[in-house]
């Protein structure tokens, strides 16, 4: 799958997951979102923001792919050692063992916090694992020490990075200006975080999740249990070289078909933002 498929896939699925709206046209009820993990209306718009971007972390393994130009130098340096660790393309970075330690290190970065003394509070400020009470009852936040979480920091502007790098098609020459855009765009993240003390992991998992599938439905499939190499008694359309699972109904990447998937894809993501921009303003529309 191309990279603007991957990122809306993960737009959308964000959207499914903690979406409570429905679109009335004329006498037609349409849900959008299932509801499963209700975030509040920012909630909605920012960990989309982080789930389109982690639905392209396992391209890091590409040291020439459009991942890895996108906060140049830094998302350089980890494409090659992803590159190398992992083996190669569609291999470490696209199986469960990739998604567990992906999932382990969102969790971290999520703990591993820093205090900060008085100086650098912020206390509107509030970052994954605080659920948004920092924000929303200063005075709670104003008897904490101040805090600061580095790595999700650090993990959120390389992930919208991507993101915009992607779905922006920034090209490499203002790639540079991808770091203010992230760190910005990070910072309200950080101040509108989703109403839900697990969204950053469950959102880095997610999007990584969703990346593993839309792979497996194209014709190259993913090393799903890698590093293992098992013969399995599965004709080649299903398995192949002994590692790769595929159920190729997309065909190539960038296929017609894949096209014909993404365009309702970014259309259903498209309607989940716009019905929380609108709930968020206070708005009601009717059509
Ligand atoms: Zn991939």
């Amino acid at each position: 799958m191309m990279g603007p498929s991957h990122a809306a896939c993960g737009a959308a699925a964000w959207v499914a997951l903690t979406g409570t709206y429905t679109v009335q046209l004329a006498d037609v009820s349409l849900p959008v979102g299932l509801g499963v993990m209700p975030v509040g209306n920012a909630g909605v718009i920012t960990g989309s923001l982080i789930c389109a971007g982690a639905a392209l972390l396992p391209d890091l393994d590409h040291p020439g792919g459009t991942v890895a130009r996108s906060l140049p130098p830094l998302s350089g340096w980890i494409a090659k050692a992803t590159s190398t660790l992992s083996g190669g393309h569609r291999r470490a970075t696209h199986s469960l063992v990739g998604l567990v330690l992906v999932i382990l290190l969102a969790v971290l970065s999520q703990r591993a916090s820093v205090p900060v003394g008085d100086a650098l509070r912020w206390h509107s400020f509030s970052w994954p694992g605080t659920g948004g009470e920092a924000g929303a009852v200063p005075d709670a936040a104003a008897s904490l020490p101040g805090q600061v979480w580095p790595l999700a920091a650090v993990l959120s502007v390389l992930l919208i990075a991507c993101a915009v790098k992607v779905l922006a098609f920034v090209p490499d020459r203002l790639a540079h200006a991808n770091w203010v855009v992230g760190i910005l765009l990070g910072a309200f993240v950080a101040t509108h975080p989703p109403e839900d003390p697990r969204w950053f992991v469950v959102a880095v998992g997610l999007g990584c999740a969703v990346h593993m599938l839309g792979d497996l439905l194209t014709t190259q499939g993913i090393h799903l249990l890698w590093p293992l190499r098992i013969p399995l008694p599965l004709p080649s359309t299903f398995y192949r070289r002994n590692a790769f699972v595929r159920l190729p109904v997309l065909g190539n990447a960038g296929s017609a078909r894949e096209i014909a998937v993404i365009v309702p894809v970014t259309l259903y993501a498209l309607a989940g933002l716009c019905c929380a921009a609108i709930s968020w303003a206070g708005l009601t529309v009717s059509v």
